[in-house]
């Protein structure tokens, strides 16, 4: 899908960042940012900026820049939220097409002889598939992450 909207996390939802990557999602993420770089990204790079924060969505809304004001603080919420303002109807984890949590890097499927020696041996056992981060390298795998992420994508689309 090309027409997925991409995204901007502020900085203090740093989870959701790292939700909307699973997911599949291009959503940009900075610990440390002040406003007027928050929305100069948002706005050069067509983004939406993810908040909590009325001032930036106050501005947001003044310089014509796609806002997504969260007002509920619990993660699930915070994900139904998005969807239902981007009309997102289905909640999915597709594991050929999620962006690294870490670096939001482009994750790609890879043999697993290739990366033997750097993941732990119970894993390489019991694993066959993995994916690596074209950017930083991290390593993924379908373990006990992607399970509880399951179930947190069958409570976000009982609610959409
Ligand atoms: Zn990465």
């Amino acid at each position: 899908m090309n027409n997925k909207p991409k995204f901007l996390a502020d900085a203090m939802l740093g989870n959701i960042a790292r939700k909307l990557r699973l997911l599949g999602f291009d959503c940009k993420y900075f610990a440390t940012i002040n406003h007027d770089q928050l929305l100069l990204i948002a706005k050069i790079e067509n983004r939406i900026l993810v908040t909590k924060d009325r001032n930036i969505t106050n501005i947001c809304k003044k310089q014509n820049i796609s806002v997504i004001d969260l007002s509920n603080t619990d993660e699930t919420s915070q994900i139904v939220e998005i969807y239902k303002k981007t009309n997102l109807n289905k909640c999915k984890i597709d594991m050929n097409d999620v962006r690294c949590t870490i670096c939001n890097g482009i994750v790609q499927s890879i043999e697993k002889e290739k990366i033997t020696s750097r993941i732990p041996d119970k894993v390489a056992q019991n694993m066959q598939q993995f994916w690596i981060c074209n950017s930083c390298n991290q390593i993924y795998w379908e373990g006990t992450h992607i399970r509880n992420l399951q179930k947190f994508i069958d409570e976000v689309n009982e609610r959409l």
